[in-house]
């Protein structure tokens, strides 16, 4: 229940973030009788799809599989209209979700966690939200998102651009007309590649510096039929089961041969599957060894580079557009709607940042080595401080006052990705060295959810009071989570899954790549292992074990 003890608010748990996160385990708390409390900073649910709404914003993963499992009438009665959903209907069951379960009644919007400190002699989180109130909370969620926290390029100026700058991360809710005008896109990750050939069907003209070349593939994007939707719905116990028990929460046929071990023939006929269904992951796992062999990576990545090639008119530009500096898929790899054909239009034109750096933004527009550019309207598709930034940038005290950033300075360090030692009784969803991002996020989120719930009872149903991993379990873990990195091709990209893409971020591997089967059938070992790799404190026992 809810109470006030005059001293503020208490709940049994606070959870941040309105995203699909959130809505969940607010769903899944109350169906076991929790109370509990949503902070979310927007005004709006949704998360990643409430902020993300640049032109062209779409799911990379397949409507049909990009939806909560949870409640089979909700599968049923919501019926996706593409292939791959753009952001608008996203957010539209986002808040068809809220509105079917009641969410909105404990979401606090417009509310921000500034600091969150354990109250180790009380068992309690003391949660000081951005409206000046301090809630204490037993347990201590974190839903905040993988993605979330947006970074602006380091650059000599980035805040003296006279005119409009929009970064894709939190795009303004009315949208932006470009019609008439020069525009610079900085940034050429997904977000820049999906919103680059709308931006040029409007702007006068489009200027993209590219720092690295990103690996694309057309999605193929379609309507589906009412057939595919049906047979769907029909066959949704069996599809969600194979996405529990897959590597990337998908289901996909696993590939048997190497390819190394196939004609070039045979090679390319399966890579141009891939490349013509817009299947993203059936192109990393064409073959057994794709992500975990350099040799034959690069088959991959020539058979793309070979695409672009042919798409791309001008040899230079196609060129500059071919990613050499990285294997396929160790840096997200993009699905596009007419990227690379974009740079056959006249009023666009590609900068190669690795021959002319920028060196600054001006009042008026972008100076590179060798060339100052104007511009009426500057985006910013520079992505994110991914995994860790939405986490640290809260001020969150653990037990003998250590922080989590403190904590993370060398390298994230939790228990599954979803616990820390010296954190009792919080949690993170998909947080780092869990699959997350290595993931269709829906499946990874359902099953943290669904963990969670699974502690949270144990502790009450055994008269607990608090639950931290021991800082063995945390080694084992951080080692573990190394170990399968180290055996991929992951680590040799400079990404954002490796930190690389922030400044003095410690370079580490941070989502699991392990796959969701086989992370989940680890994490329930340990349940069932009467949770190994955690201490219990009792509900009248003053300190942890
Ligand atoms: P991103 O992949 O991190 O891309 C950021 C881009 O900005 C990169 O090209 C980066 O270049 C460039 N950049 C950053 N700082 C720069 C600087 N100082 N100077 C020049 N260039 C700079 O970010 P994102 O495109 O927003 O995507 C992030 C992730 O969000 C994706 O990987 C994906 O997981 C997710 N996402 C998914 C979808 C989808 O589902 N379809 C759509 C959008 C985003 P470098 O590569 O050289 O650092």
């Amino acid at each position: 229940m809810t109470q006030s003890n005059g001293e503020g608010r208490s709940v049994d748990v606070v959870i941040v973030g309105a995203g699909f996160g959130g809505m969940y385990m607010l769903h899944h708390l109350r169906q076991l009788g929790f109370a509990a409390k949503v902070l979310e900073r927007g005004d709006g649910v949704g998360g990643t799809w409430y902020w993300n709404r640049y032109p062209g914003a779409r799911c990379d993963v397949e409507s049909l599989f990009y939806s909560y499992s949870f409640d089979e009438q909700l599968e049923q009665e919501w019926s996706w209209s593409e292939k791959y959903s753009p952001q608008p209907e996203i957010l539209t069951y986002a808040n068809h979700v809220a509105d079917r379960f009641d969410l909105r009644r404990d979401i606090e919007f417009e509310t921000a966690v500034d600091r969150a400190v354990w109250d180790d002699a009380a068992a309690v989180w003391r949660i000081h939200t951005s409206k000046g109130e301090t809630i204490s909370a037993q347990h201590y969620v974190m839903a905040s998102g993988c993605l979330s926290h947006s970074k602006l390029p380091e650059i000599k100026g980035v805040h003296s651009f006279r005119g409009p700058t929009y970064h894709t991360g939190h795009w303004p809710h009315e949208g932006v007309d470009f019609t008439g005008l020069r525009v610079g896109v900085i940034g050429t990750g997904s977000s820049g590649i999906q919103s680059i050939p709308l931006i040029a069907q409007q702007a006068a003209h489009v200027t993209v510096f590219q720092r690295t070349p990103n690996f694309s593939m057309p999605a193929g994007n379609r309507l589906l039929t009412e057939a595919e939707v049906s047979s769907m719905k029909a066959d949704y116990r069996a599809q969600r089961q194979a996405a529990k028990e897959s590597g990337f929460g998908v289901p996909v046929e696993l590939p048997t041969k190497s390819a190394l071990e196939v004609t070039e023939e045979e090679r390319n006929a399966k890579y141009e599957q891939g490349w013509s269904e817009g299947n993203l992951v059936a192109l990393l796992l064409a073959f057994t060894d794709v992500i975990t062999d350099k040799a034959a990576n690069d088959t991959a990545a020539e058979f793309i580079r070979n695409k672009i090639r042919s798409i791309v008119k001008d040899p230079q530009t196609a060129e500059d557009l071919c990613p050499f500096d990285h294997p396929v898929g160790t840096k997200r790899p993009c699905l596009d709607t007419g990227y690379y054909e974009t740079f056959n239009r006249q009023n666009v034109r590609l900068v190669n940042l690795r021959r002319t750096p920028l060196t600054e933004i001006t009042p008026s527009g972008v100076c590179t080595s060798e060339e100052t550019f104007e511009f009426d309207a500057i985006v910013f598709a520079t992505g994110f401080d991914a995994m860790t930034g939405a986490l640290v940038n809260v001020d969150i005290e653990g037990r003998d006052g250590i922080t989590l950033k403190d904590k993370w300075k060398d390298g994230t360090r939790t228990y599954l990705g979803l616990m820390v030692h010296g954190f009792p009784n919080f949690y993170t969803i998909t947080g780092p060295a869990s699959p997350s991002v290595f993931s269709n996020m829906m499946v990874s989120i359902e099953q943290h959810v669904e963990l969670i719930g699974t502690i949270l009872s144990h502790l009450r149903n055994n008269h607990k009071s608090a639950i931290e991993a021991t800082k063995e379990a945390e080694d084992f873990w951080v080692e573990h989570n190394n170990e399968a990195g180290a055996a991929t091709l992951y680590p040799l990209a400079n990404s954002w899954y490796m930190g690389s893409n922030v400044p003095g971020k410690p370079r580490v591997l941070m989502p699991y790549i392990g796959g969701v089967g086989v992370y989940r059938q680890e994490c329930d070992e340990i349940v069932a292992d009467n949770f190994r790799g955690f201490t219990m404190r009792d509900a009248r026992t003053p300190a942890m074990a």
